[in-house]
């Protein structure tokens, strides 16, 4: 890794962005991935680079889905992969939604790469880790159409950070529930899921891990049902978590502005 000073008034930041150049040099990330990483940047800085309530209210959805769910399935992407393996294997183990390798450039050796990547972070059970001709998604032209036949085909559930719309569209013709993350609000994708996490795949995932714990302790001692959660599940518009977090960028934005004034 390039060395980041600590006093980089952009450390963290440039630490992330490295995490991903690495993943492009082991084969993880493809060029295009560099590409909606800056966008995600852009989008990062308009909520001042930290969680917010919304987010967090989203989160809790997300996870009572993942608990919730008869089949749930968490699909990485090459910057998902490069980004935060580790959570994700721990949100896994947590919720018991199973990891599936699903990516739209089918670049030889990159699934053996993310595959490998998953099983340094603690992965046992990996899908997706061969094509599966066999099995599609239908209304799919890309590499994408061809998942697990155990995995995103039978799932309910679905957990796609980091996607395009095209895809959450097709999921969602398939009659699965779409969770995503995206800072994006305006995406296609964060438009078309059933829910929406507006903020940095980086702070989610840890994020969603603590939430995953506590809802599990808390059914454990019959302080929270499933019951619960559903009622939760069914009380959330994702039409008004996006209203929410647009404003939210407006605002911040607007403070910016009076801040200059001043
Ligand atoms: P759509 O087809 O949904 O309009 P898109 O063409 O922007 O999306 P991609 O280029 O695949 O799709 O980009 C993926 C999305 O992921 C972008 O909206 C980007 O803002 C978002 N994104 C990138 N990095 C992160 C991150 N670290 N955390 C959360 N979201 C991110």
């Amino acid at each position: 890794m390039e060395h980041i000073p600590q006093d980089h008034p952009r450390a963290e930041s440039l630490r992330i962005r490295q995490k991903i150049i690495d993943g492009l040099h082991h084969n993880m990330v493809v060029e295009a991935g560099l590409i909606a990483h800056g966008r995600g940047e852009a989008f990062d800085y308009l909520i001042g680079e930290k969680t917010n309530q919304n987010a967090i209210d989203t989160m809790k959805i997300a996870v009572a889905m993942l608990l919730t769910a008869n089949h749930p399935i968490l699909s990485i992407n090459g910057n998902v992969a490069a980004l935060c393996s580790e959570d994700m294997v721990k949100l896994s183990e947590i919720t018991r939604a199973q990891l599936e390798i699903n990516l739209f450039y089918g670049k030889p050796g990159r699934i053996e790469a993310i595959t490998n990547e998953l099983r340094s972070a603690g992965a046992t059970d990996i899908l997706g880790t061969r094509p599966f001709e066999e099995s599609i998604i239908n209304d799919l032209s890309s590499n994408r159409r061809y998942v697990d036949p155990n995995g995103i085909k039978l799932a309910d559930v679905v957990l796609v950070p980091l996607e395009d719309g095209d895809r959450t569209e097709a999921l969602k013709k398939e009659g699965k529930v779409v969770i995503t993350i995206d800072l994006n609000p305006l995406s296609r994708t964060a438009q078309q899921a059933d829910v929406t996490i507006v903020d940095n795949i980086i702070r989610v995932i840890p994020k969603m891990c603590e939430i995953a714990q506590t809802y599990k302790e808390q059914i454990e001692h019959h302080r929270l049902s499933l019951q619960d959660l559903e009622m939760q599940i069914s009380k959330f518009s994702n039409t008004m978590n996006l209203e929410r977090s647009l404003q939210i960028i407006s605002t911040y934005l607007e403070s910016k502005v009076m801040c200059d004034k001043n």
